[in-house]
């Protein structure tokens, strides 16, 4: 597990015990689980993928513990218009390429992105804090698939 992987599980302990709420196998099966993927998965594939570390958590309580997290600012909710909730592990500014085919999701770095500014004083009334940049367009693998 990488550096920054266990920082997190190290603030997760810390926000429990600062919130007096017990750090159950379950939080932190469902934080270890977005942790080490990068695929962006919705909450039924992180509910897939807890199930073989604990086999008798159900769907409702990862659901709920993916509402705890995002609401602690360990994982993100990535927002897609119009498609299912999808969690995302990383939680500093990035950006992603959407597949308008398969729904895939990849990160996407670039230090020229995130440094636009914000706009100033309150566009429509929208007290802005953060942003991110989707491009949308077709993976390589659907791209393939298309040719055929
Ligand atoms: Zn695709
Ligand atoms: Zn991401």
């Amino acid at each position: 597990m990488s550096g920054n992987a266990r920082d997190r599980l190290k603030k997760l302990h810390r926000i429990c015990r600062e919130r007096g709420i017990p750090l159950t196998s379950q939080r932190r099966a469902v934080l270890e689980t977005l942790l080490l993927r990068s695929d962006h998965p919705t909450a039924d594939q992180v509910f897939e993928a807890v199930q073989d570390q604990s086999p008798r958590i159900s769907r409702r309580t990862v659901y709920r513990v993916l509402d705890t997290l995002v609401e602690f600012g360990l994982i993100r909710r990535v927002h897609h218009p119009g498609a299912i909730a999808r969690f995302d592990g990383m939680i500093h500014r990035h950006h992603h390429l959407v597949c308008i085919r398969c729904n895939k999701i990849v990160d996407l770095e670039s230090p020229d992105l995130d440094n636009i500014s914000l706009p100033k004083g309150k566009p429509q009334g929208f007290d802005v804090c953060d942003f991110s940049v989707q491009f949308m367009g077709m993976c390589p693998k659907c791209r393939k698939e298309k040719k055929k």
